[in-house]
C-alpha cells in the first residue's frame, strides 16, 4: 500500500538572551524553501530531507512538503515570522488531507515570542488537523530542549546521536522507518520523557572525543534499546542551555510500542545519569592570554594549523559572530599568518565590496550588535584580497552536500591577519568556507573560527592542535550572569550543587 506522508521542517535554536530577533528575513537569509524547491536543493544530501526523499523513493510514499525553513541560532523568533511559517505548514497539511503519516525534522530548542515551546505548538497544530490515529514522527537535534508536550503529541521521536552532527540523515531515516511501520499498523508507538534539574549536561552532547558522559550514556542507551521489550528508539538530548524557558536542559525520550509504564521507568533510570555526570565536560575554555601564548609557540612545519574555537561568539550557538576581542588580541600579539572566519558585519562587508578587489579600505569592524559581549568595533585598514557571494557547498562530514551562505563578503588582508568579513552571521563548519576566498585552510598557521563543535568534523583531523577561548561572547558558560525568569528552579548549576 502506498502512503501519503506530510513532511515539513522549521529549525532554529533560540538564545533567549540575544537581543537580535529571528525574523522571516533571518530564515530567508539561511534557508526558506517551499514546495518543489525542497527536493531541488535537498535531495541527495546527508540531511533529514535527504533521508526523507530516499525513503519516499524506496517505500513509494507520496510526499507533500510545503516548507523547509532554517535560521541561524539567535534571539526569539518573532511572533509574525512564527505565525507565517505555521500558516504555510497548516494550510499545506489541510490541502493534503487525508494523509497516512506526518514526518517533521525539527530542532527542539526553538522559542518564539508567542510560544516558549515552538515545536510543541507546531505539533499541536498538526495533531489538531490529523487527529489521534495518524502517526506523527519527529527527528530532533541532539541539543533539543524536549518538552512533555512534544512527547505527548508525537508518536515517534528520533534524535541525532553525534556532535558534531554527522547523522542528521540517519535520525530522520529511523523516524521515517518507524513511521512506515506505524502507518502499516505493525506498531502503535508512544513517547515518554524524563529529565533532571540540570541546565547543561552530558558534556553538551559531544561524541567526537570518543569518551565522556555522552559517549557512556549512548552506550547504555543502545544496550537498553536492545534489551527492553517493546522499545523502538531512545533519544538522548543534551539540551541547549542559553534558553530561559521552564524546560531547558538534557532529557531522555523513549519511543516504545504501545503505552507501558516500563518505558517511563526506563527513561527515568537513564535520566539519572544526567544528574550523576553533571559538570563533567571534555572541553574547557581558556583565557585570551593563554590562547595567545599557545598561538605564539613554535611548531613543526607542515603540522597543520592551530585551530582556535571562538566558543562564546559562535553564531551556531546563538553568538553574535561579530565579537572583536580575539582578533584584537591576535593582531596586538603580532601572531603570523592568521585567518579569521568569519566576522559578521554587513556594513563593513558592503564597504569592502564597493571598494573592490585590490582596494585599500579602512573599516570599523564588528562589535556592532551588542558590544557588551565580545568587544567593541575595531578600526582596521587593509586590502580587499578577494570577494565572494559567500555561498559554499559543504564537502566535509558535517551536513555533506548541503549549501550554506555567508552572504556577500570579502577577505580583508591586513598583513599577518586575514579576516573574512561577511554579511550574515555564520558559524564555521566546513573548509569550503575558506576556499571560496582562495584560502587553503590546511596551510594557514592559525585558524580562528567562530565555532563550537561542528567544525571539528572537517577541521580537527588536519589541525596541529585545537583550543577553545573565552572571548567574552554571549555563549558564556557563566550562566549566573544571565537574568533568568522562566527557568524551572532549583536547577544545577544555578541553585544546586
Ligand atoms: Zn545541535
Amino acid at each position: 500500500m502506498a502512503f501519503t506522508v506530510f513532511a515539513a521542517s522549521v529549525m532554529q535554536e533560540t538564545h533567549t538572551f540575544s537581543i537580535t530577533p529571528t525574523t522571516l528575513d533571518s530564515f530567508k537569509a539561511c534557508q526558506f524553501l517551499q514546495g518543489p524547491e525542497i527536493p531541488k536543493e535537498m535531495r541527495g544530501t546527508r540531511s533529514e530531507w535527504g533521508a526523507i526523499f530516499a525513503l519516499a523513493d524506496e517505500l513509494g510514499w507520496t510526499l507533500v512538503h510545503p516548507l523547509s525553513a532554517v535560521a541561524q541560532p539567535s534571539g526569539k523568533v518573532t511572533a509574525g515570522a512564527f505565525a507565517r511559517m505555521l500558516d504555510i505548514i497548516t494550510s499545506g497539511l489541510k490541502t493534503a488531507l487525508p494523509v497516512n503519516g506526518v514526518l517533521l525534522p525539527l530542532h527542539g530548542s526553538m522559542v518564539a515570542e508567542s510560544h516558549d515551546d515552538a515545536e510543541g505548538e507546531i505539533l499541536k497544530r498538526m495533531r489538531a488537523l490529523v487527529g489521534r490515529d495518524v502517526p506523527i514522527a519527529v527527528s530532533l537535534d541532539l541539543h533539543a530542549n524536549a518538552t512533555e508536550e512534544m512527547a505527548a503529541l508525537a508518536d515517534i521521536i528520533a534524535t541525532y546521536r553525534t556532535t558534531p552532527h554527522t547523522d542528521m540523515y540517519e535520525a530522520a531515516e529511523r523516524a521515517g522507518r518507524l513511521l512506515q511501520r506505524a502507518m502499516k499498523g505493525e506498531i502503535r508507538p508512544s513517547v515518554c520523557l524524563a529529565n533532571r534539574p540540570v541546565l547543561s549536561g552530558l558534556d553538551r552532547g559531544r561524541t567526537i572525543a570518543g569518551h565522556g558522559p555522552m559517549i557512556d550514556m549512548l552506550k547504555m542507551v543502545r544496550q537498553a534499546e536492545a534489551e527492553e521489550p517493546g522499545v523502538l528508539e531512545i533519544g538522548v538530548n543534551a539540551g541547549y542551555a542559553w534558553s530561559d524557558v521552564p524546560f531547558t536542559g538534557p532529557s531522555v525520550l523513549v519511543t516504545g510500542d504501545g503505552r507501558k509504564p516500563a518505558y517511563k521507568d526506563l527513561a527515568e533510570r537513564l535520566a539519572e545519569y544526567i544528574w550523576t555526570t553533571r559538570g563533567k565536560d571534555t572541553v574547557h575554555l581558556i583565557s585570551m592570554e593563554e590562547t595567545i601564548r599557545i598561538a605564539a609557540e613554535r611548531h613543526e612545519a607542515g603540522a597543520g594549523p592551530l585551530l582556535i574555537g571562538d566558543y562564546t561568539d559562535n553564531p551556531g550557538g546563538g553568538g553574535h559572530g561579530d565579537g572583536t576581542n580575539l582578533i584584537r588580541a591576535l593582531i596586538e600579539a603580532g601572531i603570523e599568518d592568521v585567518v579569521v572566519g568569519t566576522m559578521a558585519d554587513p556594513e563593513s562587508a558592503q564597504a569592502g565590496l564597493k571598494a573592490g578587489v585590490g582596494a585599500i579600505v579602512t573599516i570599523d569592524l564588528g562589535g556592532k550588535i551588542d558590544p557588551r559581549f565580545g568587544g567593541t568595533p575595531i578600526r582596521i585598514t587593509g586590502k580587499v584580497a578577494a570577494v565572494s557571494d559567500g555561498i559554499y557547498r559543504r564537502k566535509g562530514r558535517f551536513a555533506t552536500g548541503t549549501t550554506g551562505t555567508m552572504g556577500p563578503s570579502f577577505l580583508l588582508d591586513i598583513g599577518k591577519v586575514r579576516i573574512i568579513v561577511a554579511t550574515y552571521r555564520t558559524q564555521i563548519d566546513d573548509r569550503e568556507q575558506f576556499r571560496i576566498y582562495g584560502v587553503e585552510p590546511e596551510r594557514v598557521n592559525v585558524l580562528a573560527c567562530k565555532a563550537m563543535n561542528h567544525f571539528r568534523a572537517d577541521f580537527e583531523p588536519m589541525s596541529r592542535r585545537l583550543i577553545y577561548v573565552d572571548s567574552g561572547g554571549i555563549c558564556s558558560l557563566d550562566y549566573k550572569q544571565f537574568p533568568w525568569t522562566k527557568l524551572r528552579r532549583p536547577i544545577w548549576p544555578l541553585d544546586l550543587g
